[in-house]
């Protein structure tokens, strides 16, 4: 049995499992991909928003941080996905894909989110969410519609326009972005209000686009939690305390899954410290109570002995 199984291995699972790991415990990472640093393999952009870190991609960053946890030789299961999380006895069990069974005395659900899809399907002329798959997209002379209404969508306007697109145009129905890019882009590029999309036809509101990036902001991604039935805000994210504990004792959520500050890579690398120094609280405290419940023995078998 694991210290902590954490599921999941992008900055907020990483962060915990490497200050489990510096504080004396044994946690085990399982993560779906194939390395860890969970969303930043996707951003082939610059991460500008990380203070001691100068000049590299969100996919250097990554890649960092998969090399750093590995060097400290933790349990990292990769390229396994959990299915299931479940109460068991003093801990949990955690079942992957491949029919494995890891035991924890605690859990740490850090397994971030995915983008909303608003009910339209991927496809070839239909991305979802954004990062490479934008990135290395070809919109040289191109008719594209962007769906969604915060910093993402008129970020990636501005992206795809810089491609050479011919026309970029907005379609939100209420508008997130921030001051900065309100003022960069063109207010006739922005259509607010009510619009309807035709997937197969590749339309908006009855306008033909030769692409249609969707961006309408992110979900959380737990599937294989149901068991443990956590208290969830109407959205879904996990609900915690400030200790990143959930309702259900001994299980943490940290990092976008929770979404309890503003979600990035030094709020989610925050979590993962709060859950492990409160995990080290919760696994010290049983520490001190066996050792003084074994005191207590040892002292009566020592009087025991005395009298005899
Ligand atoms: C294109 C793009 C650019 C970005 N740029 C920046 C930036 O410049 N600066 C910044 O601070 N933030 C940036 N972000 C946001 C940042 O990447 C996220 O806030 C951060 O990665 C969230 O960390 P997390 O650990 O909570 O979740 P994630 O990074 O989503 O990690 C969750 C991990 O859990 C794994 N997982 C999910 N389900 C399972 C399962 N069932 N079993 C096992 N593993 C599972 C996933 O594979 C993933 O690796 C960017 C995001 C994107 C998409």
């Amino acid at each position: 049995m694991v210290d902590t199984v954490i599921v999941g291995g992008g900055p907020a699972g990483a962060s915990c499992a490497l200050w489990l790991k510096m504080l004396g415990f044994k946690p085990c990472i399982i993560e779906r991909r194939a390395s860890l640093g969970g969303l930043q393999n996707d951003s082939p952009y610059p991460n500008q928003w990380i203070a001691p870190i100068f000049g590299k991609s969100g996919a250097e960053v990554a890649a960092e941080m998969h090399a750093h946890i590995l060097s400290h030789g933790i349990e990292c299961r990769l390229g396994e996905a959990v299915v299931e999380v479940s109460s068991r006895g003093n801990g949990f069990a955690v079942t992957t894909d491949i029919g494995a069974q890891i035991d924890g005395k605690t859990v740490v659900l850090a397994s971030g989110v995915r983008p909303s899809t608003g009910d339209l399907k991927a496809a070839l002329n239909l991305l979802v969410g954004p990062g490479v798959q934008v990135a290395s997209q070809d919109f040289a002379g191109k008719q594209v519609a962007i769906l969604g209404g915060g910093d993402n969508a008129f970020e990636n306007y501005l992206f795809i326009k810089n491609r050479g697109a011919a026309n970029v145009h907005i379609y939100a129905r209420s508008i997130r972005a921030r001051k900065e890019f309100l003022e960069t882009v063109p207010v006739e590029d922005v259509h607010v209000g009510q619009y309807s999309v035709d997937e197969r036809q590749t339309t908006v509101s009855g306008r033909q686009y030769d692409q249609i990036v969707v961006l309408y902001g992110w979900e959380p991604h737990l599937p294989y939690a149901k068991s443990l039935g956590l208290a969830r805000d109407p959205r879904g994210f996990v609900l915690t305390d400030p200790d990143c504990q959930t309702s259900v004792p001994g299980a943490f959520a940290i990092g976008e899954v929770a979404q309890r500050m503003h979600p990035c890579c030094v709020t989610s690398m925050a979590d993962g410290v709060v859950a492990a120094k409160a995990i080290q609280r919760t696994l010290e405290r049983d520490a001190v109570t066996k050792f003084v419940a074994t005191a207590k023995r040892a002292g009566q078998l020592f009087k025991q002995m005395a009298r005899a």
